[in-house]
């Protein structure tokens, strides 16, 4: 990219990042191939919608909208302290969670230290560390799972580990041993940030909750969004849960109203609304089990899951993507995680999956 007429100005660390690329739209495809019915299984979102005490604060919100939202999060950290049982010090709210996660970038990568992350793994992990300057180490997965033992021998001098429980593209988790040894090996000069984005959808019952593990004294951040199990994915909210010490940094470099008021207010009713969650959880694990049937018939590879969504080794990652697209049903192609014989497919609701196996039963 280097023929842009204003890349002299530019900091060199940003000069070769690439742009996170986000699931197809589905009114692109629908524009770009005029076909009515389009099936969107790319990006981890919530087939059933938002919360509908969610939608209801929305527009409660929207006449508000001509004064600045609450820059501090008063009520949203209100209903965060009584769900997590924890002071609403320990809360600093983001534009999404992806937010978060560059803040806490900002806050403790100096520009050519050290950050390690598992490989896959969320790419909006390796553009804020580099857009940081500061310099990726990346281990390997373990038959798709993060191997934390392999992560700790590696955070030597690093000033961040960044890891997602479930990982994404995987939907891998670690279990509660694994992650107290790990807590108990990574040197005290290093971060963690724990991406929770999945937890809502981890039913294994050895899944550690990072809140569990927060101290005022460790640099661990918990991070969650309202973008999956809550449905929330287009307004925007995430949040993290720190010591108190880390959070009083963290909202020094915070943008004033980075997190905006329907935003909030949005959250804070969805964050009440248990049924609404149930169900998307339920539809969730009913999915996965649906495609694992259909995989298993097809003698496809896949790697159990406990997210919302499954990779399955189809051969060709980047041909399955395109051929399916032609057929209205738009999934990921995993090459950019590095693993180019995968797809990535987001758990859908019964009728979505039943286009993406008729097309499937087409393709194979
Ligand atoms: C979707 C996702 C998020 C959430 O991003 P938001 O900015 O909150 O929408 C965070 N981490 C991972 C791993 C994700 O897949």
């Amino acid at each position: 990219m280097s023929e842009s007429p204003f890349s002299g100005l530019v900091s060199p660390q940003v000069l070769d990042l690439e742009p996170y690329v986000p699931g197809k739209p589905i009114d692109e495809l629908r524009r770009e191939r005029g076909l009515e019915r389009v099936v969107k299984l790319a990006s981890n979102e919530n087939p059933l919608g938002p919360s509908p005490a969610g939608v209801a604060a929305l527009e409660a919100a929207a006449a508000g909208v001509h004064r600045y939202p609450d820059g501090y999060g008063f009520a949203l950290k209100s209903a965060l302290a009584a769900f997590w049982d924890l002071p609403p010090d320990h809360f600093v709210l983001g534009n999404g969670s992806s937010e978060v996660i560059e803040m806490v970038v900002r806050l403790l990568v100096r520009p050519g230290r050290s950050v390690v992350l598992a490989s896959p793994s969320f790419s909006i992990y390796e553009i804020a560390v580099r857009a940081q300057g500061g310099r990726v180490v990346k281990v390997p997965l373990r038959d798709h799972a993060v191997d934390l033992d392999a992560v700790a021998d590696a955070a030597a001098g690093a000033a961040l580990v960044i890891l997602g429980n479930p990982n994404n593209p995987t939907g891998t988790i670690f279990r509660r041993p694994e992650w107290e040894r790990f807590l108990s090996r990574v040197p005290a000069g290093t971060a963690v940030l724990l991406d929770e984005a999945y937890a809502e959808f981890a039913v294994d019952p050895g899944f550690p909750q990072g809140r569990d593990h927060l101290a005022d004294d460790r640099p661990l951040v918990v991070v969650r969004t309202f973008s999956k199990a809550y449905g929330l994915a287009g307004v925007r909210i995430g949040y993290g849960i720190a010591p108190p010490g880390l959070v009083d940094y963290l909202n020094r470099l915070r943008l004033p109203f980075n997190a905006n008021g329907p935003a909030q207010a949005a959250a804070a009713a969805a964050l009440g609304d248990r049924a609404h969650l149930g169900r998307s959880v339920a539809v969730a694990r009913a999915g996965l089990k649906r495609l694992y049937r259909l995989f298993d018939a097809a003698g496809l590879g896949y790697v159990p899951s406990q997210a919302n969504f499954v990779v399955v080794r189809v051969g060709d990652g980047d041909w399955m993507y395109r051929a399916l697209l032609e057929r209205g049903v738009i999934v990921r192609s995993a090459r950019s995680f590095g693993m180019p014989d995968w797809i990535r497919v987001s758990v859908g609701l019964p009728e979505e999956l039943d286009r993406f196996e008729a097309a499937l039963d087409e393709l194979l």
